[in-house]
């Protein structure tokens, strides 16, 4: 690993002065450290300047009829709030199963939401990507099983925070704190696709990081249903959130989300648009899931994602319903 300065930030003024004029891979935020570290110790980036801001706010609040997640929270202090598991479900299943019990006891909240792709030639300091400043993305027509199956690229990395698709599913907001001041996003228009912005994979610039994760009230009904080629020690090879708002027996309105099948969370209106006024069945759940992925261009060796996300947003759905 490249030598780095380093600097310990005890809140976010000093955060905010340490990242003055950052420019992008050079001074950068760290949570955790667990994915930037890697990234570092193999040469996908060689920062001159680590900013730790795990000291900043670890504190989970009710705000505004929801919560609000200081950034710097532990994924293992969100698994174990009270609160959040009563009120977000979808939320808390996903967060139980992030990796292993050490990540959960190391990684924090923002910086799950704003780890970097897993793609493997992304990952390998011996492929120059499209995403390095190369020419070509070599999942085209290299290995490509755990690609993309939506988004056409030109990249085709899938998002990797299991915790961001939960958040757009509860219509969740970052606030965001920079030079200028602080503002708050829509968790839904955070992410980008690699058309607009190839070498990032949001909108947060390089001065400035994520300090907090608003969710607002959640709908009666809410979960998470992953699969997983192995249950630990593993990212989820399809996801699903589902947030329903009820009206008696029916749905008044859905939100639903697929993880790690498009480069950014993958919300689907036309599955939600099935289950609007609808109490919910086996067979309705089963219409939404086909109008979910009936958009997929899978890749030559990922078709057998579409099956499986198709059965991770049927099962979020069917699980919701239960309550
Ligand atoms: C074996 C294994 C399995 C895993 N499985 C899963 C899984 O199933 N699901 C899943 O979601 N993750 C999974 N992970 C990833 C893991 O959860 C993340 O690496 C971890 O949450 C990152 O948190 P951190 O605080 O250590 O981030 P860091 O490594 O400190 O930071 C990650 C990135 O975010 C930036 N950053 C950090 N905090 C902020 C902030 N507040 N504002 C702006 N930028 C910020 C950093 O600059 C860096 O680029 C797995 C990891 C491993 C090693």
């Amino acid at each position: 690993m490249k030598a780095f300065a380093y600097v310990n930030a005890t809140n976010e003024k000093e955060a905010l002065a340490a990242l003055a004029k950052a420019e992008r891979g050079r001074t950068v935020p760290m949570g955790g450290g667990m994915d930037l570290l890697g990234l570092a110790k193999d040469y996908i980036l060689s920062p001159e300047k680590i900013v730790s801001i795990r000291n900043l706010d670890q504190t989970i609040a009710s705000a505004d009829g929801g919560l609000r997640i200081g950034a710097a929270t532990k994924i293992v202090d969100l698994v174990e709030h009270a609160q959040a598991r009563k009120l977000y479900p979808a939320l808390i299943t996903a967060a139980e199963d992030v990796g292993t019990p050490q990540i959960r006891n190391v990684g924090t909240v923002g910086g799950n939401i704003m780890q970097r792709p897993r793609c493997w030639y992304f990952r390998n300091e011996e492929f120059n990507c499209l995403k390095k400043g190369g020419s070509r993305c070599f999942a085209v027509e290299g290995e490509n099983q755990y690609h993309a199956i939506f988004g056409d690229g030109p990249c085709h990395i899938v998002h990797p925070s299991s915790l961001a698709v939960p958040v757009i599913a509860y219509g969740g907001r970052f606030r965001v704190a920079g030079p200028n001041g602080a503002r708050e996003i829509d968790a839904g228009q955070f992410f980008q696709m690699p058309n607009q912005n190839l070498y990032g994979e949001s909108v947060l610039q390089p001065d400035e990081i994520v300090t907090h994760v608003l969710l607002p009230a959640p709908g009666q009904r809410s979960a998470t249903y992953e699969v997983r080629f192995k249950q630990s020690h593993d990212w989820p090879l399809a996801a699903a959130s589902v947030n329903l708002v009820m009206s008696g027996p029916a749905v008044k309105s859905a939100r639903i989300v697929m993880g790690a099948v498009a480069p950014i969370p993958w919300r689907v209106p036309a599955a939600e648009r099935v289950l609007a006024g609808k109490a919910i069945t086996e067979a309705v759940a089963a219409e939404a899931a086909t109008a979910a992925v009936a958009g997929a261009r899978p890749m030559s060796g990922n078709a057998y994602k579409i099956q499986i996300a198709k059965t991770a947003v049927k099962r979020a759905i069917l699980a919701a319903s239960r309550g």
